[in-house]
C-alpha cells in the first residue's frame, strides 16, 4: 500500500494516508515524551521495538475475540491501519495502584485491587488530558451511553485475555491506556498498546519496565521494552 501525504503527527506516531480511505499507515518513531510534551528525548529503537510490540499484542488481541484496527506490519516501524474517527476519550483500567491514582488519592503505589479501577480521560493536550466521568461524557456528547457500556465491556475484556499473558511471562500488568474508534459503523480499538501506554512491572522484584523509567529517570528505557517483549516472545528485528 503506497505511503501519501501526512494526515497528523502525534507525540510518538505519524499517520499517513494511502490510495484507500479506509486505511491509514501508523509510523512509529523514536521520539518519545512525558509529562504532555514537558519532557522529550529520542530514544534510539523506540519506534521498531513500539511498531512490533503493537503487532504483537493486536493480533493476539484480534485471535482473542477483539475487533482492532490492526491490519499488517509494513516495515519495522509502520503498520497498516484500518482508518478510525476516534472517540476523544481515553479508557485507563488499573489493576495496582500507580501513578496518576497513586497521586490523587495518597495511596502506596503497587497496592493490588479487589477489582479493576476503569477511568475515563478527556484527549485534551490543552487541558491536560482531564479525568471525566460517564455524566461528563453524555452531558457533553463525547460518546452515547451504548458507546460507553461497550468501551467498558471492551476494556475490561482485553484486561481478562493480557493479565495472564503477561503474568505467565513473570509481568504484572500494573494499568493501561486505550482508545476506540469507528471504522464505519463498528467501533473498534485503535491507537497503540505498546509500553508507552501501559504501566509494567516484574512481577517478583516489581522492577518498572515502562515508560515510567523515563518519565521517573530510571535509566535502561528501551534495554526495558525490548525485556518485555523478549519475555512475551516477541522477536524485534
Ligand atoms: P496515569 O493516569 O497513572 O498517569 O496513567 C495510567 C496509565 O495510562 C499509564 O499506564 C499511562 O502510561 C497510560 N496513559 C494515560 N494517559 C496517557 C497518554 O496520554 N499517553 C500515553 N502514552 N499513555 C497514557
Amino acid at each position: 500500500m503506497q505511503r501519501n501525504k501526512c494526515l497528523y503527527t502525534g507525540k510518538a506516531k505519524s499517520v499517513y494516508s494511502t490510495d484507500d480511505n479506509d486505511y491509514v499507515i501508523l509510523e512509529f518513531r523514536d521520539d518519545t515524551t512525558a509529562f504532555n510534551g514537558e519532557k522529550m528525548a529520542q530514544l534510539t529503537d523506540k519506534g521498531k521495538v513500539n511498531n512490533q510490540f503493537n503487532a504483537f499484542i493486536m493480533r493476539y488481541l484480534a485471535d482473542h475475540g477483539i475487533a482492532n484496527h490492526f491490519v499488517k506490519s509494513l516495515s519495522p516501524t509502520e503498520s497498516l491501519v484500518k482508518h478510525l474517527k476516534m472517540l476523544p476519550i481515553e479508557c485507563v483500567i488499573r489493576n495496582r495502584v500507580a501513578g496518576g491514582l497513586s497521586r490523587r488519592l495518597g495511596i502506596e503505589e503497587g497496592m493490588e485491587l479487589q477489582e479493576p479501577i476503569l477511568e475515563f480521560f478527556l484527549k485534551n493536550d490543552a487541558l491536560n488530558d482531564p479525568m471525566i466521568n460517564e455524566s461528563h461524557i453524555r452531558v457533553f456528547g463525547w460518546a452515547s451511553d451504548a458507546e460507553v457500556a461497550t468501551m467498558k465491556c471492551l476494556t475490561l475484556k482485553v484486561n481478562d485475555i493480557l493479565t495472564p499473558l503477561f503474568a505467565q511471562a513473570g509481568l504484572l500488568l500494573v494499568d493501561y491506556k486505550l482508545e476506540f474508534g469507528y471504522f464505519h459503523d463498528q467501533l473498534l480499538l485503535g491507537d497503540e498498546f505498546s509500553p508507552d501506554g501501559c504501566r509494567i512491572w516484574d512481577s517478583k522484584t516489581h522492577d518498572k519496565l515502562d515508560k515510567d523509567r523515563f518519565r521517573r529517570d530510571l535509566g535502561n528505557v528501551i534495554e526495558s521494552y525490548k525485556q518485555v517483549a523478549t519475555r512475551l516472545g516477541i522477536d524485534i528485528h
